[in-house]
């Protein structure tokens, strides 16, 4: 089996068209931020956030680090996170001077646990902020009971969660802020870039100037800032893919469906809760009751025997992180450990063709149906 070509665990889909649009903005001599990053952030509110005003800048962790410093997060503030997520989440929270405390998540999604928010939550929470992790909506409703209860705001981190939707809503619609990520293995990229879908136009207002030194005026700078614009190359890539995501995701769905039925008898397969839309930017399933190091067994047979790539997200829990473990909960976070131990992310990507998915299958039923 070792002459069969590898499936990649992901794969950025670059065409003609975004190279077209890159030339034409290279071509106009303006390359920074000016029409198509304006264009991109209209664009993107149409189509993703319901008319939400979005700002656009350089990356994903700028969208969280920015949403929050305009929120009004900083030090003294406690903002709760999940552990089981990418450090850039906890990272956004501790650049601004708050502590992440972080809470548990639900066996079925992998997000958050409102339960555990609820106990979590001390004098000095001003936040709660769920991460859609794999493109599975958190649970709003939960959530949102527990922030009101509270009087906490409510941020989202939609990074991995284009499209997805609760209830009839998109993500990134129901939070003070809402961050997508655009980095190339995301459901959709600009080359680095992120999103910041806001909830009204004071907070936008606050990006804005956040991401360019707090001039709204050249040269009146209002505020402490920084320099976390998108070009407008980037923003011409992320126009292109706009066009496209929601096809991509209609295929990421359909491979999700197909594995599903192919391996719901071996292994614990994406649970899609009730009233939500998942966009799969993984599809991740567990190994009931493995260890990690079984897990990563399962792993290394998947890649160096079958040719399968595939991903763990996320081995080691954030609080247990050399750079996060300052602020490690006193609690147990089982669930977290749990799935750190058992999960394994298969390819899903609308690259894949019918012959990929049916060697990912078999692979899967090799690897772990021998073992169980
Ligand atoms: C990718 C990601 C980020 C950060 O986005 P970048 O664009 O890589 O900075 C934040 N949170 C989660 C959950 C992510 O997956």
């Amino acid at each position: 089996m070792s002459d069969l070509p590898m499936i990649p665990a992901a794969k950025p889909i670059i065409g003609e068209e975004e190279r077209a649009a890159v030339d034409r903005v290279m071509r106009s001599g303006m390359v920074a931020q000016g029409p198509e990053v304006a264009a991109f952030e209209a664009e993107f509110a149409e189509q993703l956030v319901g008319g939400r005003t979005c700002v656009a800048v350089n990356s994903g962790t700028s969208g969280l680090h920015l949403g929050l410093l305009a929120a009004g997060i900083g030090a003294g503030d406690e903002v709760i996170v999940p552990s089981f997520t990418f450090a850039a989440t906890a990272n956004a929270v501790a650049l601004t001077g708050a502590r992440p405390v972080f809470a548990d998540i639900s066996a079925d999604t992998f997000n958050l646990d409102p339960a555990s928010v609820a106990e979590a939550v001390t004098e000095a929470t001003a936040a709660v902020m769920p991460v859609h992790l794999y493109g599975h909506p958190a649970d709003m409703d939960g959530l949102g009971q527990v922030a009101a209860e509270h009087g906490l705001a409510l941020f989202e981190d939609a990074a991995q969660a284009h499209g997805a939707t609760y209830h009839g809503a998109p993500v990134g619609s129901f939070g003070v802020f809402g961050m997508f990520s655009l980095y190339p293995t995301k459901n959709m990229t600009s080359g680095e870039g992120g999103m910041v879908a806001c909830a009204d136009e004071e907070i936008a207002r606050g990006v804005r100037l956040l991401r360019n030194q707090g001039m709204e005026r050249q040269y009146a700078n209002e505020v402490v800032g920084l320099n976390n614009r998108m070009t407008d190359i980037h923003a011409a890539i992320g126009r292109v893919q706009l066009t496209k995501v929601a096809g991509w995701t209609e295929t990421r769905r359909a491979n999700a469906a197909w594995l599903d039925e192919a391996l719901g008898d071996v292994v614990v397969v994406p649970p899609v809760r009730q009233g939500c839309t998942h966009v799969y930017h993984q599809y991740t399933v567990r190994i009931a009751g493995a260890t990690g190091a079984e897990r990563d067994e399962v792993v290394r047979a998947l890649r160096e025997e079958h040719k399968v790539g595939c991903g763990v997200y996320y081995p080691t829990p954030n609080h247990e992180l050399v750079s996060l473990a300052r602020f490690a909960p006193e609690r147990e976070l089982p669930e977290t450990a749990r799935a750190a131990a058992e999960v394994i992310s298969l390819p899903v990507h609308p690259s894949l063709s019918q012959g990929d998915l049916e060697r990912i299958a078999a692979a899967v039923h090799a690897v772990v149906g021998a073992g169980s």
